[in-house]
Order: structure tokens, then sequence, then C-alpha cells
């Protein structure tokens, strides 16, 4: 049975997942499949932001085959050291703390957690998520309802998955991409149409698997997996 897809990743079924740790080697999704387009905008986050695990690159490989002839995934970041998850989620916390006055600290993880993931359960710094979207054959973005990595809270929550208030045509192009996403095991997050995982501790959630098998790693325990 499938769980209720707006589970927040501050949600406590989250945080209360296990893991049994996977030595799975990671890949450099620049060097792993040629149809798989990499922005270099985010490698100043990291030198490895473009790291992924290896099943997550072939499920990539795989999805590649179910998108309609000439459309490509753009990756735009895998892996992401907890450091920056860390400072990220904090800013996040300060910005709805200051648009959120008169609610709680509750409050404001969730509404923080609808943009980035608190650090203990964070899908990125495990390799086991990307962020990516769609580009047409000449390289150019699809239109898929808002920006990649736009704050859900200022585009009217135009960002979450099932946002009716985009085109027709966005939404379209967010089906193809669940279509080949979905159909090779991944997991989104629902207020990020960019955000897909697998075998992180949401993605357990998600499909009911008895325990997530990607901990977080540093860049060092990257490096001597790559
Ligand atoms: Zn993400």
């Amino acid at each position: 049975m499938k769980k209720d897809n707006k589970i927040l990743m501050s949600d406590p079924v989250v945080s209360s997942t296990h893991v049994r740790p996977s030595q799975e080697p990671f890949v450099n999704l620049i060097h792993f499949d040629r149809d798989i387009v990499v922005d270099p905008s985010l490698s100043n986050r990291s030198r490895y932001f473009s790291c992924v695990r290896f099943s997550v690159a072939e499920k990539l490989s795989t999805a590649k085959a179910l998108l309609p002839k000439g459309v490509r995934f753009l990756v735009k970041e895998g892996y992401r050291p907890l450091h920056i998850q860390q400072l990220a989620f904090e800013r996040a916390l300060q910005r709805a703390k200051k648009s959120f006055p008169n609610e709680d600290l509750n409050y404001w993880l969730a509404e923080a957690s609808k943009y980035v993931a608190p650090p203990d359960v964070a899908p990125h710094p495990t390799g086991g998520a990307i962020d990516l979207t769609l580009i047409d054959a000449n390289g150019n973005e699809l239109d898929l309802g808002t920006q990649y990595d736009a704050i859900p809270q200022e585009t009217n929550y135009a960002t979450f998955f099932d946002a009716t208030n985009i085109s027709k045509q966005a939404m379209q192009n967010r089906q193809m991409l669940a279509y080949a996403l979905q159909s090779v095991g991944f997991v989104n997050y629902f207020t990020e149409w960019w955000h897909w995982s697998y075998g992180d501790k949401y993605w357990a959630v998600m499909t009911n698997a008895d325990w997530a098998v990607y901990p977080p790693v540093s860049e060092q325990e990257l490096v001597d997996l790559l």
C-alpha cells in the first residue's frame, strides 16, 4: 500500500527510519552516460556535486529511455556535503521565523522543510538524491512551471509537484518527468518537482521499505567510495 504522498521531511516518521548502511560506490554523473547532462552551476558547493550512488546513476540511465525522443535529463545537483545542508536549513528556518513570527518552532521546522531537508534526514548528503529537470534537443530547459530550486512560499506553492497554478504544458512536462523516474523506483518530494531520491530515509518511508540503505557521508568518505 502506498503512503500518503504529503509527508514532510520534518515528520518524525522520516527521522525514526532505520538505515542499514550500504558501502555502495559513488559515481560521477559527468562521466557516466553521455545522454545525461550535468549543469555545472552548483560546482562551487562541492567538487563532488555531480556524484551519486551507483544505483542512482544506473536508474537514471534506465529512466532516460522512458522520455520522449529528443528530451533529456539535466542534472542540477546530486551529492551535497552536510555542512552546506546545515547552513541551507538554518537559512530556511530563519526565513520561516520571519514570515510567521507568531507560530512555534514545530511550525517553522515544517515550513523550512518544504524547501530544505533537516540535516538528520537530508537525502542529498547520502548520494541517493538528485535534483533535475528536462531539456530539449537544443539544450533548452523545458517549462516545468517554476525555476528549479524556487522557494515554495515565494511561488504561491507552484513548486509543489501537484500544483495547479502552472500552465497545462508545465503540468504535462512534470508528468513526463515523473513517469520516467517513478518507473525505475525514484520517489519525489511533493514540495519540489525537481527533487527525486532512492535509498534514503524519505524513500524508505514512501515505499514502505523496512530500512534505508544510504547514510549521509562526508566528502572524504565519498572519495573512498568513488
Ligand atoms: Zn533536492
